[in-house]
């Protein structure tokens, strides 16, 4: 047996049921964001079953494979080179090069369809979007006389390079940029898309009105809200859960013996001398996933892991060779592991 992720589909649902409904009585509509399974056919199916208003992805190639009636949105800014893809392939993209939009507009033009656009600000976390204090609303003047084009709003992305948590001062940025659209242009903004899943800790009551979508993946996924990693009351956070297999089971020393240079990644640990422990190695390695991303179950600790190993101290608890050791995952853990061509997605 190979490691498997296990992938149990009616905590899914449940995780999209609550979550969704939560936004919704909160005004806010979510597009479901599936680029961490790799938008998976049995995942987004019931997504497209659920009442998310949309699903979203941030590569090409998933948003290719997701059959649904739902409209799709490009979450990763556009490169120039694929922008006949995202015609072809989302009805929505999040932009911030006037180029790009420019581009868009052409190969929309020759489909004969109406892309929509929402302009991504950058209100201080530093990745995509125009810059809040360098926006120049002429921009919106060349958007709005794009044939093809619709502006359907501006967004903005929060705690992902920046750490910046959104904030009734943050998000005070945005609406400032709103109004001032809305009243140079005479243009009704529908969209005002205000973050990710670090924006659910605002949901009992504090998300400010002019907000009205969130795109929302690890919330959904894990069950937590990102500003400060809380789990959400009433959410699935095992979801998805990594089953490996016990392969060696010994009593070993915790100091290497001999003279020590560097790990099988080029790094120098320092290793803490607790005597003889009770260890195990399980039949995953960094070629799947770093061992950060693991949460072990209780008694079991994670000591390290090499490309095909990761060895654990079992602290209490009786085990034999060929028993599964079940962890629960983090984004990274998740996103890796559904990842790999050599974990098995077995779904429950
Ligand atoms: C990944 C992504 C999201 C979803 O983030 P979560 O923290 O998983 O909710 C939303 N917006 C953009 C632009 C993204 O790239």
């Amino acid at each position: 047996m190979s490691a498997k992720i296990h992938i149990n589909l009616m905590k899914f649902e449940e995780n999209i049921d609550f979550l969704t409904n939560k936004l919704h009585q909160n005004g806010i509509n979510v597009f479901a964001v599936s680029k961490v399974f790799c938008a998976e056919e049995p995942l987004i199916k019931i997504l497209d079953q659920s009442k998310v208003d949309g699903i979203a992805d941030s590569r090409i190639l998933n948003l290719k494979k997701i059959i649904s009636k739902k409209p799709k949105m490009l979450l990763r800014i556009p490169a120039l080179s694929e922008v006949k893809d995202v015609i072809k392939y989302a009805n929505i993209s999040l932009n911030s090069e006037i180029e790009i939009i420019r581009s868009l507009n052409k190969i929309a033009k020759e489909e004969n369809i109406i892309h929509q656009v929402i302009l991504m600000i950058d209100l201080g976390d530093l990745r995509e979007g125009i810059y809040y204090k360098d926006f120049d609303y002429d921009i919106i003047n060349e958007i709005l006389l794009l044939k093809n084009i619709k502006l359907l709003g501006i967004g903005t992305n929060l705690t992902c390079y920046g750490s910046v948590i959104p904030t009734e001062s943050t998000y005070k940025l945005i609406e400032n940029i709103k109004n001032n659209i809305e009243r140079i242009y005479n243009y009704k903004l529908e969209v005002i898309s205000g973050g990710n899943s670090s924006s659910i800790y605002l949901l009992n009551g504090n998300i400010p009105k002019y907000i009205n979508q969130l795109r929302i993946g690890e919330g959904y996924v894990l069950g937590r809200e990102t500003a400060y990693g809380r789990k959400i009351k009433g959410m699935n956070d095992d979801v998805f859960t990594l089953k490996v297999e016990i392969i060696e089971l010994k009593e070993k020393p915790t100091l290497p013996v001999g003279l020590l240079g560097v790990d099988a990644f080029g790094k120098k640990v320092i290793y803490l001398d607790k005597g003889i422990i009770k260890r195990a190695i399980l039949n995953v390695g960094k070629q799947d996933v770093f061992d950060e991303y693991l949460i072990p179950p209780k008694g079991i600790s994670i000591i390290g892991s090499s490309s095909d190993h990761l060895i654990v101290e079992i602290e209490n608890g009786k085990y034999n060779i060929g028993d599964k050791i079940i962890f629960k995952l983090n984004y990274g853990g998740v996103l890796a592991l559904m990842s790999s061509p050599y974990v098995e997605k077995v779904y429950e």
